[in-house]
């Protein structure tokens, strides 16, 4: 437990943006759309309090969780085919996945976060928002973060387009209670384009088997492959659905549960194209 990961300024503006959208969505605007002692009301407010839960749920699990330390045992196996190509010598191999910071060798997938001081499994970015890296252990936590703050934003957008919309601006509406609602609308529909797109990132990068880093690291790979004639392809790019449940799992409904990792091994081997052909 990393306790001391809240005390940043970032985390404390999520859970405030959090307190605030859940605020205004469920006492202002739902409760001024339909009533919150409605039927409608009250299912639109559960179903937007389940994902408020959620989304924090993931992110406690995304602060908290050890992304991932190399272990202290770990010695690189220079047959690997998941470490050496046909085309580097084994030495230079060896030495390119050597970090000099922790003087210590980094297994495949492994980068060294200038942040964290520390290499990470898996690493695909260090994020600021939850002032942790995002690597092998809480890699499903944070795309379950943005999974079900993209459904939140969405579910608000609806019920702000839908209050303004059933009011009759003639008779109620003041200026600034129109500003109000201008506002909630275009901070909702910023939020839901913001992270809609961020999720559409991930949902490629799971499907491609492949982590931010990596996606960077295979333009240039396919570049240089292209200029000496050959082609290239993300070595651990198996399959889609094979590539989705390393990731998330093979449960389809563990998909959607942060805190359902038993799926994950060690962090340090990790089936390629090789060992399926
Ligand atoms: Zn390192
Ligand atoms: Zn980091």
């Amino acid at each position: 437990m990393k306790l001391k990961n809240f005390l940043s300024i970032p985390i404390f503006s999520v859970f405030l943006v959090m307190g605030f959208v859940y605020y205004i969505t469920v006492f202002i605007l739902i409760e001024d759309w339909v009533g919150l002692q409605t039927s409608a009301g009250s299912l639109n407010s559960m179903i937007f309090t389940t994902l408020a839960c959620l989304c924090v749920l993931s992110f406690l699990v995304g602060v908290l969780t050890d992304p991932g330390r190399v272990p202290s045992s770990y010695i690189p196996d220079v047959e690997d085919a998941s470490f050496a190509s046909d085309q580097e010598p084994k030495k230079n191999v060896l030495q390119s996945k050597y970090c000099d910071k922790c003087a210590a060798y980094k297994p495949p997938r492994t980068h060294h976060c200038r942040v964290c001081k520390r290499c990470i499994l898996r690493m695909d970015h260090h994020c600021l928002w939850i002032n942790n890296c995002v690597g092998y252990w809480n890699y499903k936590a944070f795309f379950n973060l943005i999974l079900y703050a993209t459904i939140g934003s969405i579910h608000s957008s609806v019920i702000v387009i839908s209050c303004f919309r059933q009011k009759d601006w003639n008779y109620s509406g003041t200026t600034p209670l129109k500003i109000f609602y201008l506002a909630c609308g275009l901070m909702m529909l910023a939020l839901s384009v913001t992270l809609g797109t961020l999720l559409g990132w991930h949902i490629y990068l799971i499907t491609h088997n492949m982590t931010t880093i990596e996606y960077y690291e295979g333009i240039r790979a396919a570049w240089l492959a292209k200029k000496s004639g050959l082609s290239y392809r993300h070595p651990f790019d198996i399959s889609v659905y094979k590539n989705i449940t390393l990731v998330l799992g093979p449960n389809t409904l563990r998909w959607f549960c942060p805190t359902s990792t038993s799926h994950l091994k060690d962090g340090v081997n990790f089936p390629t194209l090789r060992d399926t052909s």
